[in-house]
């Protein structure tokens, strides 16, 4: 038996891709929030990838400055949203998350940069961006951290073009307004899945062409940001566009991984939104996105 159970164990660690994941306790709020359970779910959800038996590989990350913050929003608003004066996503004033802030957009940021400077595929275990816009906060969403690495790995790693790809349910309508405020189409290219009506009727057809729509969008870009958001599940309270099965969410995910590995393109990935009970629910189908980059 031994021999086997040896060569067994090199098979399996020749075949799993590392997962390098950006990751600092700081970008965590432990206590309950309310509705969303965004601000707990990165230590969760590092947690379940371990337990799956994943390579992770836990990377340091650093808290952007206010000033790398600003380049996506409005200087007053970021520095109202730190001192706790103006209401963060949340619709509160809490100094626990205005101290995440500067980590959850860090791991993000930390996460494009090794992504783009090393060509691998990266993870920050990070939400609650999309719905942020220049000079506001909504949806659980305070700042922008798509937006704010696209901008700041143009301006301080000169990459030439960033794809977002935004499969949660809701649109990426922050996005979109800071996109038009700082002038940036020209090299952010983004798709929202949630500005798109996909119910059952058409979901099996839409996931069937997510391949070629990957490949039209973005087969030009230096690296994708990939909200791999999970409250497009039909068994989602907050379900807008997408209502997949558990096995499309799979399928989703697996178009994603093995079409930018065929165009050679870095995936930075975060978590986005999720709201079944218990989180136990969301932490499986996030699961379920590493078993997909495992298998692509
Ligand atoms: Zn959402």
């Amino acid at each position: 038996m031994k021999p086997k159970l040896k060569t067994t164990a090199i098979t399996m660690s020749d075949e799993l891709k590392e997962m390098p994941v950006f990751y600092n306790k700081n970008q965590c709020v432990n206590h309950d929030l309310g509705y969303s359970p965004s601000a707990k779910k990165p230590k969760l959800v590092v947690q379940a990838w371990k337990q799956m038996g994943y390579p992770i590989t836990i990377h340091k990350i650093r808290a952007l400055s206010i000033e790398e913050i600003a380049v996506a929003h409005d200087l007053n608003y970021v520095k109202g949203i730190l001192n706790a004066k103006l209401n963060n996503g949340f619709g509160n004033k809490s100094q626990d998350v205005a101290k995440s802030l500067q980590w959850t957009t860090g791991s993000f940021f930390c996460a494009a940069v090794y992504a783009y400077l090393q060509k691998r595929n990266t993870f920050s275990p990070t939400s609650g961006f999309h719905h942020a816009g220049y000079n506001f906060a909504n949806g659980f969403c305070t700042f922008n951290g798509l937006a704010i690495a696209a901008i700041l790995l143009r301006k301080q790693h000169k990459a030439q073009r960033i794809g977002i790809l935004d499969l949660d349910a809701h649109a990426g309508d922050g996005t979109e307004h800071i996109i038009d405020k700082t002038n940036c189409r020209d090299f952010i290219t983004h798709y929202s899945l949630g500005y798109h009506d996909i119910q059952k009727h058409n979901n099996v057809e839409w996931l069937e062409n997510l391949p070629v729509l990957i490949k039209q969008h973005f087969a030009h870009c230096d690296v994708l940001f990939y909200q791999a958001g999970v409250d497009c599940h039909e068994d989602d309270p907050e379900v807008y566009s997408g209502h997949f099965t558990t096995a499309q969410m799979y399928t989703r995910d697996k178009h994603v991984y093995a079409t930018c590995n065929e165009l050679k393109i870095p995936v930075v990935t975060n978590l986005a939104g999720g709201y079944q009970k218990p989180l136990q629910k969301i932490i499986d189908l996030h699961n379920m996105t590493a078993k997909a980059f495992q298998d692509s």
